[in-house]
């Protein structure tokens, strides 16, 4: 056997050493953009369109709304205009099942629910959508950030069926922003934004444009109320500002508009 040069041994070691740098040629956003970043609002709440829609309109940022059809019925007005001004229309079940540790969600507890119901669910939701606001869904937010029906040995995993019916699975409570090259689809991860200002979420802003990757941002009521489960309306400016800035390299779009930039490149 004939010994590697050691040039070539060094090779080998580097090869097989884990991976921690930055790709060499990096993902192709469009227009030469660095990291792409999308917002999205969960439940079809209220102050999405009372506070939340000035305040996008002001700052030009378009967002996706995971909604469910029962939150949004009483408002239809208000949210085909927001379908109409730009922003997605996504996708969050007909009931909002989770897990029934949350005392509101005993009754319809993902612990109890089977794959035929969550599948005949999810094709109501998506043409009940489509009556109020005018739009069927492509992409989906898993309601809770849950992902399984059932208990214990007979639990399953409901992804392939939002695999199967959606570009896009939206997770919860997140703490990455997405590779492009590598993500699945079907389990995007998204960071939370409620109650939190700029300066909180900055790193992974930077980090994301650093990387070349794709941070999803899920947020719930916007308001200007310093409280749980809200998206500050300072915070929505500050962060349009920040990333308006042709050198930081954002690309701001809906996430069904960034996967399917992303699915085009694959
Ligand atoms: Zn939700």
């Amino acid at each position: 056997m004939r010994l590697l040069p050691l040039a070539a041994l060094g090779v080998l070691l580097l090869a097989s050493a884990p991976r921690t740098q930055v790709p060499a040629s990096p993902f192709p956003w469009p227009n030469g953009k660095r990291a792409a970043i999308s917002l999205s609002f969960d439940d079809g709440r209220p102050t999405q369109m009372d506070a939340g829609l000035p305040v996008l309109a002001e700052t030009g940022l378009k967002v996706t709304f995971y909604v469910v059809p029962s939150a949004i019925e009483k408002r239809q007005t208000a949210w085909r205009a927001a379908a109409q001004a730009g922003h997605e229309i996504g996708n969050h079940s007909l009931m909002h099942p989770c897990t029934g540790n949350f005392a509101w969600s005993r009754q319809k507890a993902l612990e109890d629910y089977t794959l035929a119901r969550m599948d005949a669910e999810l094709e109501q939701a998506g043409l009940e959508i489509k009556r109020i606001t005018g739009v069927l869904p492509t992409t989906f937010a898993y309601p809770c950030g849950q992902t399984f029906v059932g208990r214990g040995p007979t639990t399953t995993s409901y992804v392939p069926l939002i695999g199967k019916r959606f570009l896009v699975g939206r997770l919860w409570m997140g703490e990455v922003a997405n590779d492009p090259s590598f993500v699945d689809l079907s389990q995007v991860h998204a960071v939370p934004m409620d109650d939190r200002e700029l300066a909180a979420l900055k790193p992974m802003l930077d980090s994301a444009a650093g990387q070349g990757r794709w941070l999803v941002l899920a947020g719930h009521d916007i308001g200007t109320q310093v409280e749980p489960y809200t998206t500050r309306v300072t915070f929505l400016r500050a962060l349009a500002e920040y990333l308006s800035v042709p050198e930081r390299g954002f690309w701001v779009a809906p996430v069904g508009t960034v996967a399917d930039w992303v699915a085009k490149q694959r």
